[in-house]
């Protein structure tokens, strides 16, 4: 049982363990040996990355799902399966893609997953739209831009646009770009564990 676990007793018992799985396999990937190495090319881990984006989503009163999907947006580099497409020494290519549908599987909604799915579309709109939004990104993730299709062209931004997460994955994307403080104090992963379980448990209420 994780930490802090909440057991609904009104909830058949397996549904529990099946909450309970997910958020104990999400704690073994964020505290395992690939989430301290360095958040491809970046001064802070991958984990130190996943807490200060949460955190910052936490500072500005965001949702859960807004505060899940910071924490977990970049799982898929964490979970990708081996031999995973990898963009030279920045990652897993389409790890938005790959983390969306991990996530899943655990049983996040749709207002997860589809924030972690859009979060590289973000940076691909802003590059293109916001003149010197290229030159302010880090070197790695200039990189990476180019292994993620580089700038979206006017029919992409347009389309981008009028997504219904529009709002939210340029909010995510500035939480994203910020969250690269080395030696930043934030809140561990367990501090998530509750809104982990809420999230969790409301889609078993859907499927029961
Ligand atoms: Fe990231």
């Amino acid at each position: 049982m994780s930490p802090g676990a909440v057991i609904d007793s009104r909830r058949p018992a397996g549904d529990n363990r099946v909450m309970d799985a997910a958020i104990d396999r999400l704690r073994r990937l964020y505290e395992g040996g690939a989430a301290h190495s360095d958040y491809i090319g970046e001064a802070i881990s991958q984990l130190d990355h996943a807490l200060q984006a949460a955190q910052l989503a936490a500072s500005a009163c965001a949702s859960d799902e807004e505060v899940l999907a910071a924490l977990l947006h970049d799982v898929g580099h964490l979970c990708a399966p081996l031999p995973a497409v990898r963009m030279g020494t920045h990652g897993i290519s389409t790890h938005e893609e790959v983390g969306a549908d991990f996530l899943a599987t655990l049983g996040f909604a749709s207002g997860v997953t589809e924030r972690v799915r859009g979060h590289v579309a973000a940076k691909r709109y802003l590059v293109a739209e916001r003149p010197g939004y290229a030159e302010a990104l880090s070197d790695a993730s200039r990189m990476t831009l180019m292994h993620q299709g580089g700038p979206f062209d006017a029919q992409a931004r347009r389309a981008f646009e009028a997504a219904p997460l529009f709002a939210a994955l340029l909010r995510l994307r500035a939480w994203d770009e910020a969250a690269k403080v080395p030696g930043l104090v934030v809140p561990d992963f367990d501090h998530y564990v509750p809104r982990l379980e809420s999230h969790l448990s409301a889609g078993l209420e859907v499927r029961t």
